[in-house]
């Protein structure tokens, strides 16, 4: 026998790190909330790694930031290389000291953060529901409530659904709306070593970005192992990418010849540049993935989803309450929307194309430039505020300052 339909102020539809953001937001705000997720437990796929500054503010506002410092690893500084001259530039991002009390790049696996927020949920609000095993198929919309819909039937009834099911939304295909923007040409490859990569490549931080005309790449501690994120060139088909033969070459081309480094983990991703049209269709809001996705590089497409849940979560409530106007709501989808084109897809865009540039003249420009800004105290500070989504968190209060 299927469970009874669930009532809920707000539906959430996906437990992923940004669908569980706003729920535990919520909830900490009043709002009775449910969240339905198609799968039977929370996804523990590697994905995202990086929490920057302004999102970790946001975990404190949300309680979870001691579980994360605790679980995470706590990166000061970052590198920017090139694979044939070495060492470009290195950011220390104390210089952020006066603007944030996170002056770094929180390293952590997004699944560990969901299964925080998920605890959190669970130990401080116990009438928020989360129901898996439940794919959400359809949505009838009325005047007043959404009847949110599986393969069986009606599951929940709610005031105001958020659609944050991820890149392939279910919503975001039953609402119609177009997902415009690019496909790379490159895809990544994405592979996890349980080896003490830094005895490689001497002198390394915890995050390096290493620039390369064929294989540009990404080399990262996580707290259980380091991960590389490499390029792989159009001509090679996925299933080869992920070949012993091919992963062995890439790994000796990077790190030379080391028997006992073991692989964790290999997988092939394509790479997007995506945002929908909006972020607000009546009832039905979009945020995280299912809104906007862009390159790996920069580390920025989960954090600007969980920039995305906190304001929804500080703006839904007064709507609710009666306190706001629902125009509250298009003014959150249009800079949200503003987020994501102008600051994530600018910078992860220009980041990704840098790193892959061709043109031995242009990549000679870049690693001039990139020194000289990190040389220049001023210079470095401006570009960091930018790589670490501080300026643009401000830009919007957030989250609130007091
Ligand atoms: C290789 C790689 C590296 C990345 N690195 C970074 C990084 O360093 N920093 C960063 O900020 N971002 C990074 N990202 C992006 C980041 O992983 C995503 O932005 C993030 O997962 C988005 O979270 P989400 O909750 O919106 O979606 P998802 O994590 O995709 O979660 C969606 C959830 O919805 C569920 N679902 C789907 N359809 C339905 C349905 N019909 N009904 C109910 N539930 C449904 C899914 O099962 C899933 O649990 C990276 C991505 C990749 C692929």
């Amino acid at each position: 026998m299927s469970a009874a339909p669930i009532r809920a102020e707000v539906a959430v539809v996906g437990a992923g790190p940004v669908g569980l953001t706003a729920a535990l937001a919520l909830a900490r705000a009043g709002v009775s909330v449910a969240v339905l997720e198609a799968e039977q437990e929370l996804s523990t796929e590697w994905r995202a790694s990086t929490f920057h500054p302004p999102t970790i503010e946001i975990a404190r506002h949300l309680g979870v930031v001691d579980a994360m410092l605790q679980a995470g690893i706590v990166a000061p500084r970052y590198q920017v290389r090139d694979r044939r001259h070495g060492l470009i530039a290195e950011f220390d991002l104390s210089l952020l000291a006066d603007e944030t009390d996170y002056p770094f790049r929180l390293q952590l696996e997004q699944y560990k953060y969901s299964q925080i927020v998920r605890d959190a949920l669970a130990a401080h609000h116990p009438d928020a529901q989360l129901r898996f095993g439940c794919r959400v198929t359809g949505l009838q919309i009325a005047d007043d409530h959404v009847v949110l819909e599986t393969a069986d039937g009606p599951v929940a009834e709610a005031s105001w659904v958020l659609g944050a099911d991820g890149a392939r939304s279910t919503v975001r295909k039953i609402l119609g709306c177009p997902f415009e923007g690019l496909t790379y040409e490159h895809r990544y490859l994405v592979l996890s070593i349980d080896y003490p990569i830094e005895t490689l490549m001497p002198g390394i931080c915890d995050v390096n970005y290493i620039s390369d005309p064929v294989e540009h790449l990404l080399v990262l501690r996580v707290p259980d192992v380091w991960r590389v994120v490499v390029a792989v060139p159009p001509g090679v088909p996925g299933d080869e990418a992920v070949s012993d033969e091919y992963v062995s070459e890439r790994l000796r081309g990077l790190f030379g010849e080391a028997p006992g480094l073991v692989l964790r983990e290999r997988k092939v991703y394509a790479v997007h540049q995506r945002v929908v049209d909006s972020f607000r269709h009546g009832r039905v809001l979009l945020l995280g993935d299912a809104a906007h996705i862009n390159s790996p590089m920069g580390g920025m497409g989960l954090n600007g989803g969980i920039h995305d849940a906190f304001d929804l979560s500080v703006q839904l409530p007064a709507v609710l309450r009666g306190e706001a106007e629902e125009s509250a709501l298009d003014l959150w989808a249009q800079r949200r929307r503003k987020a994501a084109v102008e600051t994530v897809q600018e910078i992860t865009h220009r980041t990704t194309t840098s790193l892959a540039e061709q043109d031995e003249e242009e990549r000679a420009r870049f690693r001039q430039q990139t020194a000289a800004t990190a040389a220049d105290p001023r210079r470095a500070k401006e570009w960091m505020m930018d790589a670490a989504m501080i300026a643009n968190a401000r830009t919007y209060d957030l989250p609130p300052r007091a």
